[in-house]
């Protein structure tokens, strides 16, 4: 694999596509064990965009009967976090009652899952999980629990797998990171 440009900025590779596929296959392998054999239809909330193949490859290898919704929430412009949370789209079904796993690309100051999981209660959930492809430990310093973690990574600017920059860089079947 080889540096890319994308936009101003240039990216060298960082997790090749296999070593993201087996960490989506242990992640898959704990949900499962945990909502084997349940008797509701648990709702798998995508986080649009970042997390489109993630949550694509992560529902194919769930063993249960679930349901797909997305949300669209927004904190990021450019390569930094503004803070605040804007929810520009659903989420696209009637949460209430329902248990909701979040889907998340990455989780980096934890400000949207924490929107998230307080909307998604306002709104009447039984009970929210959070599962995220990505953490930045380092970074994250929230008290919500972050149910099923794929990876963590140190505090970097990546792309690929759904990640973008400025919109660039989604289609990458591996992640890259920001060549300083
Ligand atoms: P948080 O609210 O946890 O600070 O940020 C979460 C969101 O910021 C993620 O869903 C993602 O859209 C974006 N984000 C955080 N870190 C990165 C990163 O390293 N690269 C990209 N492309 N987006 C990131």
């Amino acid at each position: 694999m080889e540096t890319i440009t994308l936009h101003d900025k240039t990216f060298r590779p960082f997790i090749p596509y296999d070593r993201i596929e087996s960490a989506i296959d242990a992640v898959a392998r704990k949900i499962n064990l945990d909502y084997e054999g349940c008797e509701d239809i648990p709702v798998l909330l995508c986080t649009l965009n970042g997390a489109i193949m993630f949550t694509s490859e992560l529902m194919k290898r769930l063993r249960f009967k679930c349901e797909l919704s997305c949300i669209k929430l927004s904190s990021y412009q450019g390569t930094r976090s503004t803070g605040t949370v804007l929810t520009t789209l659903g989420p696209t079904c009637d949460v209430k009652g329902r248990r909701v796993i979040i889907c998340e690309d990455i989780v980096d100051t934890g400000n949207t899952i924490v929107a998230m999981q307080e909307m998604l209660e306002d709104q009447g959930a039984e009970e929210v999980r959070i599962c995220t492809m990505l953490l930045k430990p380092d970074v994250y310093d929230k008290d919500v629990k972050l149910d099923y973690v794929g990876m963590e990574i140190p505090n970097a600017f990546i792309v690929g797998f759904g990640l973008d920059y400025n919109e660039l860089g989604r289609n990458l079947k591996d992640i890259y990171v920001l060549d300083k």
